[in-house]
C-alpha cells in the first residue's frame, strides 16, 4: 500500500480499458498462462453487411455471434485484392465485396448458382465505406458514434474465410488495440457474469452464448446471413472451472510505467548482471515494449488495492478524484469507522466496507486486488519491515544480488525494476545471476506429457545429492539451459568418487603412525618439490576459484576443484608420493606428504562448502 501510494503521488496511477479473458462463471479477468485450450464446436457465420451508400454487402465470418452486437467496423487489409461479385441465388442477384481468393469459398457456402466478378480493388480502396449495423433493428445502441460502421485497415487481417474482419474494440484485444488507435470509443454490451447489458437491446439479460441462437436466427430473418453452419476449433477456457472465457474490456487500474521509460533505463543501468547480454538484450528490449502495469485483478484473495472514489463517480474515470491510502495509520484516521490501525486486518472483506467521507463526499474502496506481481515487486524493501523500520532497510538495501532463471526477465526482475522506478525511483538490486533451465537431454522442456521428466529425487536415489548437485552446478548457470544426461551426471559422481578414493588413501597409514590430519602443519618435516608443487597449484585453484565466484561463474569454480583433485592431486601427487607414505618408520619427508596432503584436502573441501 505505501509503494502504490508513493507511485500515486507521482502521478503514475491510472485508470484505463483493456481487453482482458474473463471467465464468466467466476468472473474475474485471467492471465494468459490461466487459459487452457480444448477443441470444441462453436458456430460458424458469414455475415453480410449492408454497405449504405452504394450497392451491396461486405460479407465478414465470425465465430462468435455474440460480438455482433459490439461491432464497430470491418477490417481489410490494404494490400490484399477483393473482387465485387454479381452472384444469383433463387432467381435473386446481389452484389458482394470479398477477398478474391475467398471468392469460390464464400460463394460455394452460401450455394449460389451463378456468380461473376464484377470488379477488382484494393483494400485501400475499399477503405473509408460505410455500411449499416446488421443487427442496427435489434439492438438500438449500436455503436454509431463518430468513425464507427465504417472499413478500416488493419493488419490482423488475412486472406482467410473473406478476407474482411468483423471487429468489436469491445471484445477482442486486437480489434481493441487497433480500436484505440484509430480513436474509436470502446462499446461493450456485456457484464462481467457473460450477460449481455441494456446497451445490447433485445439480447439484454441473457447470457451471451446463450443469445447466439436468438442472433443468427435474427440474422437470418433479416435477411443478412449469407451461410450459417458450425466448427470444431481449439478456444480458451478458465483453468479453474472449465467455462468457455469471453474477451471483454473492462476498467482497470494501471501503473503507467510508459510515462517513467528513460528513468527505468536509466535505473536499469545501475544494475550489474551475469551474463551481461541478459540485461543489454533481453531485459532492455522487454522494458522498451512494456505497456502500462494493469495491476489490478477482479478476484476475492489478494492484497485489497487501496483505492476509495466518490460513490457516484463514473466508471472509466475513477482516477481523477481517487483517494489513496498509504499506511495503516493513515486508513484509520481517514475512515469514517472506528478501526484499531494496529489489528486491523487489510484483506477483503474486512477493508470492503470501509468508508472514507471528505467535503460531504463519500468515498468507497474500488473492489479489485492487486495482480501478484506487485506483491513480489516490493519484496527488497517488504521484507526489511520498511518503512515502518528503517534501520534494516539503512543497512541492507537495495539487495547486493537476486538469483533467478530467464523467466522472470517478465517477471521478478521486471516487476522489482518497475516498482522500483515508479515509487522511489531507483532500481532495488545490485546484481542479478540470471540461469537458465533444466531441459531434458535433447534440450527439450521437460513436461508431464512427454514423459521425459527427471525428478531430484530420481537423479538422488540412483546417484546421490553431491553427484546432482555438482553435476547441475557444473553447467555454465548464466542464462545457458542444461540439457540433463545420465551419462552426465554418472561421470560427476565418478569424479566424486575419485575424490572420496584421495581422502581414504592416507588415512591408514597416518592411523597406523598416529598422525591427526587436523592438526597437520607444513612445518613440521620436510616439503619435497612435488609437495611445494602441489601446493602452489592449490593457491592458484583458490584464485581461480575465488575469481569465478565474484563474477558468479559457479561452473568455473565448481570444475577448476573438481579438475584439481581429478588430475593433479589423484593422478600425479598421490602417486608420487605413495612410496613416502608406505615407508614402515615415521621420516621427516613421510610428516610432509602427510601435512601437504592433509592441507591440500582440507582445503579442498572449503572450496567445495558451497556445492557439495
Ligand atoms: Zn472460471
Amino acid at each position: 500500500w505505501w509503494a502504490f501510494s508513493e507511485v500515486a503521488d507521482n502521478g503514475l496511477v491510472e485508470q484505463g480499458k483493456r481487453s482482458i479473458s474473463q471467465c464468466p462463471r467466476c468472473e474475474t479477468g485471467l492471465a494468459n498462462n490461466e487459459v487452457e485450450y480444448e477443441d470444441v464446436e462453436d458456430p460458424s457465420i458469414y455475415v453480410k453487411f449492408p454497405l449504405a451508400d452504394r450497392e451491396g454487402s461486405l460479407v465478414i465470418w465470425t465465430t462468435t455471434p455474440w460480438t455482433i452486437p459490439a461491432n464497430t467496423f470491418v477490417a481489410v487489409d490494404e494490400d490484399l485484392t477483393y473482387n465485387a461479385v454479381r452472384a444469383e441465388k433463387d432467381g435473386e442477384e446481389e452484389l458482394l465485396y470479398v477477398a478474391a481468393e475467398c471468392v469460390e469459398d464464400v460463394l460455394g457456402e452460401g450455394r449460389y448458382e451463378e456468380y461473376a466478378v464484377e470488379a477488382e480493388l484494393t483494400g485501400d480502396e475499399l477503405v473509408g465505406w460505410a455500411y449499416d449495423h446488421p443487427l442496427a433493428d435489434h439492438v438500438p445502441d449500436y455503436p454509431e458514434f463518430e468513425g464507427a460502421g465504417q472499413v478500416y485497415a488493419a493488419d490482423y487481417v488475412e486472406a482467410d474465410r473473406t478476407g474482411l474482419v468483423h471487429s468489436a474494440p469491445g471484445h477482442g484485444e486486437e480489434d481493441f488495440h487497433r480500436g484505440t488507435e484509430l480513436g474509436l470509443d470502446i462499446h461493450c454490451p456485456v457484464g462481467p457474469n457473460g450477460e449481455f447489458e441494456a446497451a445490447a437491446g433485445e439480447y439484454a439479460g441473457q447470457f451471451v452464448r446463450d443469445a447466439n441462437d436468438d442472433i443468427i436466427e435474427d440474422l437470418v430473418a433479416d435477411g443478412h446471413m449469407l451461410a450459417h453452419g458450425t466448427v470444431d476449433h481449439s478456444y480458451g477456457h478458465c483453468w479453474r472451472c472449465d467455462t468457455g472465457i469471453i474477451q471483454l474490456v473492462t476498467d482497470q487500474w494501471f501503473i503507467s510505467i510508459t510515462d517513467v521509460k528513460d528513468d527505468l533505463l536509466d535505473n536499469m543501468e545501475e544494475s550489474e548482471w551475469h551474463p551481461d547480454w541478459a540485461r543489454d538484450n533481453r531485459f532492455r528490449d522487454f522494458i522498451e515494449d512494456a505497456p502500462d502495469w494493469n495491476v489490478s485483478r477482479q478476484r476475492y484473495w489478494g492484497v485489497p488495492i487501496p483505492i476509495w472514489v466518490p460513490e457516484d463517480a463514473e466508471p472509466g474515470n475513477l482516477d481523477e478524484d481517487m483517494i489513496v491510502v498509504g499506511t495503516r495509520e493513515e486508513l484509520a484516521d481517514r475512515v469514517e469507522e472506528d478501526i484499531d490501525p494496529d489489528s486491523i486486518d487489510l484483506h477483503r472483506p474486512a477493508v470492503d466496507g470501509l468508508t472514507i467521507v471528505e467535503d460531504g463526499t463519500t468515498y468507497r474502496r474500488v473492489e479489485d486486488v492487486f495482480d501478484v506481481w506487485l506483491d513480489s515487486s516490493v519484496a527488497s524493501w517488504g521484507t526489511l519491515g520498511y518503512p515502518s523500520d528503517e534501520t534494516a532497510h539503512e543497512e541492507l538495501w537495495p539487495a547486493d544480488l537476486i538469483i533467478e532463471a530467464h523467466d522472470q526477465t517478465r517477471g521478478w526482475f521486471w516487476s522489482q525494476l518497475g516498482m522500483g522506478t515508479a515509487a522511489v525511483d531507483q532500481i532495488p538490486y545490485e546484481e542479478v545471476l540470471m540461469h537458465g533451465f533444466a531441459n531434458d537431454e535433447d534440450g527439450r522442456k521437460m513436461s508431464k506429457s512427454v514423459g521425459n521428466i527427471v525428478t531430484p529425487e530420481e537423479a538422488i536415489e540412483r546417484a546421490g545429492r553431491d553427484p546432482l548437485r555438482t553435476y547441475l552446478l557444473s553447467h555454465d548457470q548464466q542464462g545457458v539451459d542444461l540439457a540433463f544426461e545420465w551419462d552426465g551426471l554418472g561421470e560427476i559422481q565418478g569424479k566424486l568418487n575419485i575424490l572420496w578414493n584421495v581422502f581414504r588413501f592416507p588415512l591408514e597409514y597416518m592411523e597406523l603412525d598416529g598422525y591427526d590430519p587436523a592438526d597437520a602443519d607444513l612445518s613440521d618435516g620436510d616439503l619435497e618439490l612435488v609437495d611445494e608443487w602441489v601446493l602452489s597449484r592449490l593457491q592458484s585453484v583458490e584464485t581461480e576459484v575465488a575469481d569465478a565466484w565474484d563474477d558468479y561463474r559457479v561452473s568455473d569454480a565448481v570444475n577448476a576443484v573438481i579438475e584439481f583433485v581429478t588430475q593433479d592431486v589423484s593422478r600425479f601427487y598421490v602417486k608420487a608420493v605413495r612410496d613416502r607414505m608406505w615407508e614402515e618408520t615415521d621420516s621427516p619427508s613421510k610428516r610432509g606428504a602427510y601435512a601437504t596432503l592433509a592441507t591440500v584436502l582440507d582445503e579442498v573441501i572449503r572450496l567445495l562448502a558451497p556445492i557439495a
